[in-house]
C-alpha cells in the first residue's frame, strides 16, 4: 500500500502518472504536485475514476519548506522528481528533512551553468546511507534504461564489456520546422554543448555537433546521430570495470540542425541574461516561450524512437557483441497516454523505479546510479509496462 507525491505536471510526469495508475496494485495513491496547480489538477481530472486515490497540489519545488511542508501533509512513501534537473538538490533536502524516499529522472544543473555532473548528488550519498534512505538517479530512459541494459549485459551476457556505444535514434516527426520533444531549455542546453566521450582513461572533448556517423536503425532506417555528452557516461565508467570506451550518439534532422545555428548565431541560445527594454531576459528562456509545448506535439507526432545500447567484450574468451534496444512509436504512445514516445519512454522508466524502490527490489539507503542495481525486475517490467526490448547478437557496430 504505497503513496507517492509526483513533482511537475508536464510530458514526463502526465505518462508517469498514468502508468502509476496503471500499476493500481503498487501505487494506491499518487498526489501530483506542481509550480501550476491547473496542470497538476487536470491531469488528476483526467486518470481519476480508475481505482487509485488521486490528488492536485501547488508547490514550489525550488523551496525547501514547502516541499517538506508539502511531505509532512501528504505522509508520501517515495517521492518522484518529474520538474526539472534545477530542483533535484531541493528536492533531495526535502527528502531528507521530512525522511522519504527520492528518485529523479534527470542530474543536477546549475541554472546559470549549462554544465551537468553527478559531484553534487553523489555528495548526498552519506546522508542518505545514515538516513537509511533510497535516492534513485535517472530513472528514465536515457540516463535509466540505457544504465539497466548495461547491468544486464554484463550480468548476463558478458565477463566483461570494453565498449559501449549508447544510440538514441527518434524518428518523429511533428511536421514543425523547429520544436523540440522535451522541455526546450534543456534540450537546447544540452545539444549546444561541446561532445565528450571516454576513452582509455581519459575524456575526449569535441566541439558541439563535430563528429557525425550514419547508422541504420530498425524500424526507422537510416539516420545521422552526432556525438554528445550525457550524463550516465559519468557513471558507467565507475561502475562497469574494464569498460575501455563509452560514447553515445543522438539522431537529429537537418532542419532542426539548421534552426538551431541559426538561433545559435543570433544569440538565442545563450543563458547569460541580456538588458531588454529595463528588464533582464534570458534568451533561451525567452525562446521557450515561443517554441511548441512539447506536450502539445503528442498528436502531430508520428514515426518511432529507437534508442539502445551496443556493447562489445568477452564471454568465456571469445569476442561477443550484444544490441540491446527498445522501439517506441509516437502515435501509439499517444493513443495510450496522450504524450508522445519521448515523454512515454522517460515516464515508463521513472514509474517503474519507483516500483522497484517500493516494492523493495531496490531499497537500499545511499544515491545509486541505475547500473548499481539488479536490473532483472526492471527488464521484465519494462516489458510489461509498454517498452518491450529486443535483443541482436551481432549487431553493425558504430565506427
Ligand atoms: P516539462 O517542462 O514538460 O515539465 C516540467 C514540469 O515541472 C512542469 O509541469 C513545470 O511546471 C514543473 N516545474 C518546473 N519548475 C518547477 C518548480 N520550481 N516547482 C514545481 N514545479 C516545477 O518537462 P518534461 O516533462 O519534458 O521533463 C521532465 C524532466 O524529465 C526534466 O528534468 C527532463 O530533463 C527529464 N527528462 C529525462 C529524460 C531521460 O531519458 N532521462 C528524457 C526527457 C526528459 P510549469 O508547468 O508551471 O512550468
Amino acid at each position: 500500500m504505497s503513496k507517492v507525491i509526483i513533482i511537475g505536471a508536464g510530458g514526463v510526469a502526465s505518462v508517469a502518472a498514468y502508468k502509476c495508475v496503471e500499476n493500481s496494485e503498487v501505487f494506491q495513491e499518487v498526489c501530483i504536485a506542481s509550480r501550476t496547480l491547473s496542470k497538476a489538477q487536470t491531469l488528476v481530472d483526467k486518470l481519476s475514476g480508475r481505482g487509485v486515490k488521486l490528488s492536485a497540489r501547488q508547490v514550489d519545488a525550488d523551496q525547501v519548506d514547502q516541499l517538506v511542508e508539502l511531505f509532512t501533509q501528504e505522509k508520501p512513501d517515495l517521492v518522484m522528481n518529474l520538474a526539472l534537473p534545477y530542483q533535484d538538490l531541493t528536492i533531495m533536502d526535502a527528502c531528507l528533512a521530512y525522511g522519504v524516499d527520492y528518485l529523479d529522472t534527470a542530474n543536477y544543473e546549475p541554472p546559470e551553468t549549462a554544465k551537468f555532473e553527478y559531484k553534487w548528488q553523489w555528495a548526498y550519498r552519506d546522508k542518505f546511507k545514515e538516513a537509511g534512505l533510497t535516492a534513485i538517479l535517472g530513472s528514465g530512459f536515457d540516463p535509466g534504461v540505457t544504465q539497466v541494459f548495461s547491468a544486464y549485459a554484463l550480468k548476463h551476457h558478458f565477463d566483461s564489456i570494453r565498449t559501449i556505444d549508447i544510440l538514441d535514434c527518434n524518428g518523429g516527426d511533428h511536421g514543425y520546422p523547429f520544436a523540440t520533444n522535451f522541455n526546450p531549455e534543456i534540450n537546447i542546453r544540452e545539444v549546444s554543448a561541446n561532445g565528450r566521450y571516454w576513452e582509455k582513461g581519459e575524456w575526449i572533448e569535441t566541439k558541439p555537433l563535430e563528429v557525425k556517423r550514419t547508422y541504420d536503425f530498425k524500424e526507422v532506417g537510416q539516420k545521422d546521430m552526432y556525438l554528445l555528452y550525457h550524463e550516465e557516461e559519468e557513471s558507467l565508467i565507475q561502475n562497469i570495470p574494464g569498460l575501455e570506451r563509452i560514447r553515445f550518439f543522438m539522431t537529429f534532422g537537418e532542419s532542426y540542425l539548421t534552426h538551431l545555428q541559426c538561433l545559435k548565431n543570433v544569440g538565442m541560445t545563450s543563458i547569460v541574461p541580456i538588458d531588454f527594454e529595463g528588464q533582464q531576459i534570458i534568451p533561451l528562456q525567452f525562446l521557450k516561450a515561443v517554441l511548441p509545448d512539447p506536450a502539445s506535439l503528442g498528436p502531430r507526432t508520428v514515426g518511432k524512437t529507437n534508442i539502445g545500447v551496443i556493447f562489445e567484450g568477452e564471454k568465456a574468451g571469445q569476442l561477443q557483441r550484444y544490441y540491446l534496444y527498445n522501439i517506441c512509436d509516437h502515435q501509439e504512445a499517444y493513443q495510450e497516454t496522450g504524450a508522445q514516445a519521448v515523454s512515454y519512454t522517460t515516464g515508463v522508466p521513472a514509474m517503474i523505479g519507483a516500483a522497484m524502490v517500493l516494492q523493495g527490489h531496490w531499497k537500499k539507503p545511499g544515491v545509486h546510479n541505475l547500473e548499481e542495481l539488479n536490473p532483472d525486475p526492471f527488464m521484465a517490467a519494462l516489458n510489461q509496462f509498454g517498452l518491450p526490448w529486443q535483443e541482436d547478437f551481432d549487431p553493425v557496430m558504430v565506427p
